[in-house]
């Protein structure tokens, strides 16, 4: 690896040093090295530490996915205060997908499915588990990820079953891995001022514990940018990590950046240097997470493009039809084609990898044929300026299907891209695995 230290000066915050031989070291980070992170104002320097972390994870590659969220309803017996996706019954902008709406929304070639929404006054868990069989029945090559631990919690209610006799269920009827929403930020301090009514971190961390117990692969998330301190936004990334050591279930890491909404819990939301700086913080910290994803929707795409330089390795997917953030009135489209994923990676310099919802790799894009400047119309055609008779020209310059779908995404990082794109096999895992 490339020296961290400051002998060529590089790093402008002396606070910075120590956390630079750690990383070189392979040491594993503390709380006051978070925070000095999250504090520094060298965002270049907090950026190449992340980045020799991230790079020594996953290589030159950054992944993206592609999936259609679903939302099955935004009626919900809980108000969480920051929340400007949920709704009442019987208000004009209640809605309710029936089976066949949702059934509709999978036909497609995607190789996800994300399920999240609203906790439903009336809707018995029966339904639940009937919609999962009826998105397998519909798409069957495409995995479910679905129900926060929030809706687990919720369905072990309703049906007075325990949490764990759900996910036995749910994966009975098709769940392969969970999202990681619903723990907004582990201080009760913030659960008591914004989402009272909610789970606390115990029962969240419990439901994740026993999803792992059963083989479920699952997400983890962070709500930043309200009215949490650096100090909540560390402790908070700490119980994951301990967690991680625990049962090594966890795939993804995923800030979140706080919506404004119709709220009025802040002025502004987060500032891009903050931001990066948290998906940076993220990656130094949570050494034992395959995965930090820096997800567009809330970074808005831009954000989410230098992330892939700061410490994130993916940017989730095509989505589809995105509701939640889009409620709170985020301004960045509800669904990506994959060209616009594919310039987003390659504008951060990076390998674009095609994933499943286990990260396994299932295509790589080689380096474009137009040069990538010119800009790029999402139907897949260059924009401008085109020589005259040239060959057909393609935005993704071809897409290389893996014949090794037993390749996972932390076996990359030893594989050069060329060796990829001639199918090289799976290498021995090593201490990256997770
Ligand atoms: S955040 Fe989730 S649980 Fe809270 S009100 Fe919104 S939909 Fe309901």
């Amino acid at each position: 690896m490339q020296a961290l230290s400051n002998e060529h000066g590089d790093l402008r915050d002396p606070a910075l040093e120590k956390i630079a031989e750690k990383v070189e070291a392979g040491e594993r980070l503390d709380r006051d090295d978070g925070l000095a992170l999250l504090a520094s104002d060298d965002l270049l320097g907090v950026g190449r530490l992340a980045n020799a972390a991230k790079e020594r994870r996953s290589g030159p590659y950054a992944f993206f996915v592609l999936n259609r969220q679903i939302n099955p309803t935004n009626i919900c017996v809980l108000s969480c205060k920051f929340c400007d996706y949920a709704v009442k019954a019987g208000d004009d902008d209640a809605y309710e997908m029936t089976l066949e709406d949702i059934v509709e929304k999978v036909r497609e070639p995607i190789d996800e499915v994300h399920i999240v929404g609203g906790l439903h006054p009336t809707w018995p868990f029966e339904y639940y588990e009937e919609m999962l069989r009826a998105v397998r029945r519909a798409n069957p090559e495409a995995q479910i990820k679905a129900f926060t631990a929030v809706e687990i919690d919720f369905f072990a209610r309703i049906a007075k079953i325990s949490a764990r006799e759900v996910l036995e269920r749910l994966q009975a009827a098709g769940l392969d891995t969970m999202p990681g929403g619903g723990s907004e930020v582990f201080s009760e301090r913030v659960r008591e001022e914004l989402f009272r009514q909610k789970m606390g971190a115990e029962r969240w961390l419990e439901i994740h514990r026993t999803a792992h117990e059963l083989g479920i692969r699952t997400n983890a998330t962070l709500l930043y940018g309200h009215i949490e301190t650096h100090e909540e936004r560390v402790d908070h990334m700490l119980t994951l990590r301990d967690l991680q050591d625990e049962t090594g279930g966890f795939l993804s890491f995923i800030p979140l950046a706080f919506q404004l909404g119709y709220s009025d819990i802040v002025d502004r939301p987060a500032s891009a240097l903050d931001d990066l700086k948290t998906i940076a913080t993220s990656r130094l910290l949570l050494d034992n997470f395959p995965h930090i994803k820096a997800y567009w929707v809330m970074l808005g795409g831009e954000t989410a493009s230098m992330a892939l330089q700061w410490g994130a390795d993916d940017l989730d997917g095509t989505i589809g039809e995105e509701k939640i953030a889009h409620a709170a009135l985020a301004d960045t489209p509800v669904g990506l084609t994959t060209h616009s994923l594919l310039k987003l990676v390659r504008e951060a310099g990076r390998v674009p990898v095609q994933r499943d919802a286990f990260y396994r790799a299932l295509a790589v894009y080689p380096a474009p044929i137009a040069p990538a400047h010119w800009s790029q119309r999402a139907d897949g055609e260059i924009d401008a300026p085109v020589p005259l008779k040239a060959e057909p020209l393609t935005t993704d310059g071809g897409r290389i299907d893996l014949a090794d779908r037993g390749l996972y995404s932390w076996d990359l990082a030893r594989l050069e891209p060329a060796a990829l794109m001639q199918g090289a096999s799976t290498p021995a895992p090593d201490e990256c695995s997770p």
